[in-house]
């Protein structure tokens, strides 16, 4: 059955999705140095209200209905930022990052937030304020290399706790960074184990290690077509209806890939914060590609149909989700 599928060509006649996305990098200080990262700084504290200011600006200017919410790891261990959340009234890092949200929705905008790993109670906390969230596994395997926060056994705490908080989810794992296929595979099964307990993950990404200025780490062998195509079968046998998102800035064979991806993820006019090196193309271009491969591109929000359900979102979040559906089909 699932070989049929992938003859005829998953996506065959189905849109492909993506969201229109701006950044919002509350701070890039993290206390850790993993080898890979391009993302981290020491001293440069939180985002200030004047850059908030310009970045909603700029988003509500720029179309964007996604705000990606992005920080290093517990940023509030560091006394310098504990500092300036004291001084700037705030209680903690989650307050803060409560009160960026609730200027994004106030904007019109969806926040989604990517902070790392963090508790249940600190999720519940962030629930009402954000209509999604997200944490990439990355991999199964431990490398000494990299924070202890990147730890798996951590992240798939922090996965699992973010389920029983019944917060819609982005996952995924990070590919071309030394890993071999069958730890690919062992980390997209993990994946699929969880999200069968606990129903929340709404996409993965399958995403390429990029090295970046200040990244040490050597790039490894990247998957073949065939590799990407096993884990796209598998991940469709194990978790069916959970979206595959491969980021097309990060992984130029994509449109050799559209048969069986989903999702092109966040695209925006703005740096891809995180990979810096690797812009993105515009929406336009992308849709001339897809529209070439015989697919077309459909926005979406960064909350997925799959979990806009009381379920899954609060009241205020499934009003907004709403009236952006009858935006779209107006
Ligand atoms: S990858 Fe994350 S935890 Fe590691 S140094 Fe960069 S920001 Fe910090």
């Amino acid at each position: 059955m699932l070989k049929a599928v992938y003859e005829e060509g998953w996506g065959t006649g189905r849109p492909v999705t993506y969201s229109r996305s701006l950044t919002f990098v509350l701070t890039h200080d993290c206390p850790w140095h993993c080898g890979y990262c391009g993302f981290r700084a020491d001293q440069e504290g939180l985002l200030s209200e004047r850059k908030l200011e310009s970045l909603l600006q700029e988003a509500v200017e720029g179309g964007a209905r996604e705000a990606l919410l992005i920080s290093g790891e517990r940023p509030d261990s560091l006394p310098h930022i504990r500092k300036e959340l004291g001084e700037r009234g705030f209680t903690d890092f989650w307050e803060f990052a409560n009160h960026v949200a609730d200027r994004c929705a106030g904007a019109g905008l969806f926040p989604h937030g990517n902070f790392g790993r963090m508790t249940e109670a600190e999720l519940q906390r962030l629930r009402p304020h954000f209509v999604s969230m997200g944490m990439m596994l990355e991999s199964v395997q431990d490398h000494p290399g990299l924070a202890p926060e990147k730890k798996s056994s951590g992240r798939i705490a922090g996965i699992e706790a973010a389920g029983r908080a019944k917060i819609p989810f982005t996952c995924g794992i990070l590919i071309g960074w030394g890993e071999s296929q069958s730890s690919r595979l062992d980390s997209l099964a993990r994946l699929a184990e969880l999200h069968a307990c606990h129903g929340h993950l709404q996409e993965i990404l399958i995403q390429r290690y990029i090295p970046n200025r200040g990244s040490r780490w050597p790039v490894g062998p990247v998957p073949t077509l065939e590799e990407y195509r096993e884990m796209v079968q598998r991940w469709r046998g194990w978790a069916p209806g959970v979206a595959v998102q491969i980021p097309p800035n990060l992984e130029p064979r994509w449109p050799e890939l559209l048969p069986w991806l989903d999702d092109l993820g966040g695209i925006s006019w703005a740096n891809d914060e995180v990979n810096p090196t690797k812009p993105w193309d515009t929406v336009e271009g992308y849709a001339g590609l897809c529209r070439r491969g015989g697919r077309e591109m459909e926005e979406r929000l960064p909350v997925y149909e799959s979990h806009r359900s009381a379920e899954w979102l609060t009241e205020f979040w499934l009003k907004k989700a709403e009236e952006f559906s009858a935006e779209v089909t107006a």
